[in-house]
């Protein structure tokens, strides 16, 4: 399912195209995800002052100590998520919100959970300026997800706890995939969670960076 945002102009078009080109030449070949990149306008998501750096491949900071990932990552992570066509997916960690924007335009319903309030605020006026209706945003600890709106088909964590977050599993539909960047900082590796048959299947994929979940362990699986 593809939704359209409204309200964008042609501002930064010709940068946002350059960027989608250096994704694809770093690997990312699905081109939904690209084209989704390529019409979302990254430079709403991060204050004025970094508007004119929102195309580059980089991380970018959002206050609170925060950052909004590369746009690489972003992709990346995308990808692989829906690789499977979730139609219900929970991201833990809104941060700015874009994210939440480019999986909003890829499935049927975001959820997203992020526990610095201004943040969640600051998101959902982005969120509902592009006409985004889709997403639905709740300031609180996402190492708990999200329950009473699970099972969900993917679910995305977009900060790195150092141990396995089991309400996360628990929240997870069959058939469905967590992605997540696990480890101590300057440790993390990104690794993606396949619920099959009751059983979890676990594939540790590339070194990642990412700033702390911050939460409480629940135990270690
Ligand atoms: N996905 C975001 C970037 C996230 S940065 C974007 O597109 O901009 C990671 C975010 O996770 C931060 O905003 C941080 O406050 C949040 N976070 C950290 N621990 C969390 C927790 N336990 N529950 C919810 N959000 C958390």
């Amino acid at each position: 399912m593809q939704t359209r945002i409204r309200g964008i102009g042609m501002t930064s078009q010709r940068t946002r195209d350059r960027l989608v080109c250096r994704l694809r030449d770093r690997g990312i070949a699905d081109e939904r995800v690209l084209e989704v990149m390529r019409r979302t306008p990254r430079h709403l998501f991060v204050d004025e002052a970094l508007a004119s750096r929102a195309y580059e491949d980089t991380a970018l900071p959002i206050g609170f100590g925060q950052t909004l990932s590369q746009p690489y990552i972003v992709a990346r992570m995308t990808e692989i998520l829906c690789q499977a066509r979730p139609r219900r997916v929970l991201e833990v960690g809104t941060g700015s919100g874009y994210q939440a924007a480019i999986l909003a335009q890829l499935v049927e319903r975001v959820y997203s959970v992020e526990r610095i309030d201004a943040l969640v605020r600051q998101a959902r006026r982005r969120l509902r300026d592009l006409g985004l209706a889709n997403v639905q945003l709740r300031h609180s600890d996402g190492s708990w997800g999200w329950e009473s709106q699970a099972p969900f088909d993917a679910i995305l964590v977009t900060a790195a706890p150092d141990w396995l977050p089991t309400p996360l599993l628990q929240q997870l539909a069959e058939g469905g995939r967590l992605l997540l960047p696990l480890g101590e900082r300057g440790r993390q590796t990104l690794v993606l969670i396949r619920r099959q048959g009751g059983e979890f299947e676990r594939t540790d994929l590339e070194a990642v960076s990412f700033v702390p979940l911050v939460g409480s362990p629940d135990g270690v699986v």
